[in-house]
């Protein structure tokens, strides 16, 4: 599960890690309260806007504003609340903002020297360990770094069963070519941040530019956080920060009734038993030319009313002109599903896409009898190739 900006710094702070001070706001009016609040705290009248999206890049897309006085807060707010934010990691629609932070600014006007670093942590899952990666190439791409610069790049492995040794977290400051107290609060900052990924059974950390400014202070400015849903039992007050409007809507609607969905950009809509079966037919319809429009997996039981969960969820994307079907009756019998999907098919009574029904397994041949005899434009096919054929045929 992805976080905002906001909930990710929150997590890092109550464990310590030094944060950038902000407060969401969802109006220009909350955002002005926002600033004068901040200001009290920490005596700085110059903020920071930043659009909340699940996605990077918001500084280029203009999501990222300074404001030196109240009045500009207002207005700088005013302009990103409701924008649709375009970045390099979104569509070309972009994101629509629903709420800004509101952060103090860090890089003291007429600051010389702000460093910027980069910080990760995440799994390696070929070495079984942690990883810290960092560069003193913050604040830019790091893509971009990886690919001009990778010696620039640095990783510490950390055992999980150990956990992070004081040397490492030297080392990291050593290699970001820090001293003195700077040193030391990057060694605090390090040891802070993984504490933070364990304890919160992240899947991924990421902060970047981790900033130094003058008065050496070591601080998050930008935090993207995964949490792993597997843990989330563990996390309850974890759940609440789940931003479904950041989520694609047919895939919230399929997991509210338990599919396995994954949307994608192509046309043929396909319904399938088991992952490994709904990968393989997804090959299967790139082979006969077509494009897969989803990801679905219907699990063991596709009784009519799964059938019908199914097929309402697929036929949501508008861009679905074909829908196959491809099940194999191992625990559930070919027949039952057969009579499920006739049964759907009816019940709902607006599907006008060609569907195309592969079943193979227990009653096969019953299966296919009950879909010929439907009297629906629904196409049987027992084999695999026979049903990319048809798919095929209908959609050329
Ligand atoms: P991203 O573009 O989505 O990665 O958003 P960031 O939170 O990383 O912000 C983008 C850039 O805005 C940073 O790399 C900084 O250079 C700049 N920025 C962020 N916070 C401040 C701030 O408090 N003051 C100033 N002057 N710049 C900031
Ligand atoms: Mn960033």
């Amino acid at each position: 599960m992805n976080l905002h900006e906001y909930q990710g710094k929150e997590i890092l702070n109550s464990f310590g890690v030094e944060i950038q001070r902000g407060i969401v706001a969802t109006t220009p009016s909350e955002a002005v309260e926002a600033a004068r609040k901040l200001t009290e705290e920490t005596g700085t009248g110059w903020h920071v806007i930043k659009a909340q999206v699940h996605a990077g890049g918001r500084g280029k897309g203009g999501g990222v504003k300074l404001a030196k006085n109240l009045g500009e807060v207002e207005e700088i707010a005013g302009q990103i609340i409701g924008m649709n934010l375009v970045t390099p990691q979104t569509s070309a629609e972009g994101k629509k903002v629903h709420q800004v932070l509101i952060a103090e600014d860090v890089y003291y006007p007429g600051d010389s020297e702000p460093e910027e670093y980069y910080m990760s942590v995440l799994l390696d899952r070929a070495k079984g360990k942690n990883m810290i990666m960092y560069s003193t190439e913050g604040g830019m791409d790091i893509e971009a770094v990886a690919e001009e610069t990778p010696h620039l790049i640095f990783t510490e492995e950390i055992d999980p069963a150990v956990g992070l040794l004081p040397f490492q977290a030297r080392r990291i400051a050593f290699n970001l070519g820090l001293s003195g107290i700077a040193f030391k609060k990057m060694t605090k900052f390090v040891s802070a941040l993984y504490t933070a990924y364990i304890k919160s059974d992240s899947s991924l950390f990421e902060i970047n530019p981790v900033l130094k400014t003058s008065d050496d202070r070591i601080i998050a400015v930008d935090a993207k956080v995964t949490l792993d849903d597997n843990a989330l039992f563990r996390h309850k007050d974890y759940a609440a920060l789940r931003d479904e409007r950041e989520e694609n809507p047919i895939e919230v609607e399929a997991k509210a009734v338990g599919l396995n969905y994954v949307d994608l950009d192509g046309n043929v809509g396909c319904m399938v038993n088991g992952a490994g079966l709904a990968m393989a037919t997804m090959d299967l319809i790139k082979q006969a030319g077509g494009e897969p429009a989803n990801f679905l997996d219907v699990g063991g039981t596709a009784d009519a009313e799964r059938v019908e969960a199914a097929f309402k969820i697929i036929l949501r994307d508008p861009s679905v002109k074909a829908i196959l079907v491809n099940i194999f009756g191992g625990i559930v019998r070919c027949d039952r599903v057969a009579q499920g999907i006739v049964d759907a098919y009816k019940n709902m009574g607006n599907i006008n896409v060609p569907i195309i029904v592969r079943l193979q397994g227990t009653n096969a041949d019953l299966a296919k009898e009950i879909i010929d005899n439907s009297g629906l434009d629904v196409q049987s096919a027992i084999e695999f190739q026979e049903a990319a054929d048809k798919v095929q045929a209908v959609m050329s």
